[in-house]
C-alpha cells in the first residue's frame, strides 16, 4: 500500500491519475486521518522530504510526496517555496502573478527566464526501529514569463508561464499536452523508471 502524502485534493487526484496505469491505487494522508506537517523546509526537495518522512511514519506505509513551485531566475528563485503562499489566504493565483510582475518591474529586470520545478520524494516506514530508505527526484520545465496572465486551462502561475519551444502560455496549451511536458511528469518519469514504486508496494 502506498500513501500519497498530501491534503491537497487536486494534487492527490492527478498523483492518482499518473500512478493508475501503472496498476498502483494510493490512498492519500487524508484518507487515513493522517496530520499535516508544517512546510519548513528551505526547498523543493525538503518541503517534499519532510511530508513524506511524516506520512510514512505515521502510516507506517511507504509515502509519496511532492512540492513544486515557480522559479524566477531575476527574482533569485522567487516565489520557489512560497509559490502557494504568494496567493494569499483566498489562494488568488492574480495577486500572485501581479506580485511577480510588479517585483520584476521594480527591479527593472530584462531577464524573463522562469521554470517550474517538482520534487518528488518516497520514504519508506521505519523498520526495526531503524530511519526508513528515502528516494528523491526533481524534474523541471524551462521557459520565460509573460504580461499580462494569458489562458484559462490550467491553474496556479500557468497564464505567465511559456515553455521553451513555444508561444503559448502553459494556460493557453491543451492541459493534455502541458501534463506530458511539465515539470511533475519529469519527476514522475524517473520515479517510475528507479523501480522503487514496485519495491515499496
Ligand atoms: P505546493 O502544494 O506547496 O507544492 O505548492 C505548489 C504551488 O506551486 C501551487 O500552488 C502553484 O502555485 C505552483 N505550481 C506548481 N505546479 C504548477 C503548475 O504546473 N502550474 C502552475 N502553477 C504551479
Amino acid at each position: 500500500m502506498l500513501i500519497v502524502a498530501s491534503h491537497n485534493q487536486g494534487k492527490v487526484r492527478e498523483i492518482k491519475a499518473l500512478l493508475g496505469p501503472h496498476g498502483i491505487e494510493p490512498l492519500s494522508a487524508a484518507e487515513m486521518g493522517l496530520a499535516e506537517p508544517a512546510e519548513t523546509g528551505a526547498t523543493f526537495l525538503a518541503n517534499a522530504e519532510l511530508k513524506a518522512r511524516a506520512a510514512a511514519d505515521a502510516g507506517k506505509h511507504p509515502a509519496l510526496a511532492d512540492d513544486s513551485g515557480l522559479w524566477v531566475d531575476a527574482l533569485g528563485g522567487n516565489p520557489g517555496i512560497y509559490s502557494a503562499r504568494w496567493a494569499g489566504p483566498a489562494k488568488d493565483f492574480r495577486i500572485a502573478m501581479a506580485r511577480v510582475e510588479k517585483e520584476l518591474h521594480e527591479k527593472k529586470a530584462t531577464d524573463f527566464s522562469a521554470r517550474f520545478v517538482c520534487a518528488l520524494c518516497i520514504a519508506m516506514p521505519p523498520h526495526n526501529g531503524n530511519i526508513g530508505e528515502v528516494k528523491s527526484f526533481e524534474g523541471e520545465v524551462h521557459g520565460r514569463l509573460t504580461f499580462p496572465p494569458r489562458g484559462d486551462q490550467g491553474f496556479g502561475y500557468d497564464p505567465i508561464f511559456i515553455p521553451d519551444g513555444w508561444e503559448q502560455t502553459f494556460g493557453e496549451i491543451d492541459p493534455h499536452v502541458k501534463n506530458a511536458m511539465s515539470h511533475r511528469a519529469r519527476a514522475f518519469e524517473k520515479l517510475l523508471h528507479s523501480g522503487i514504486l514496485e519495491e515499496s508496494l
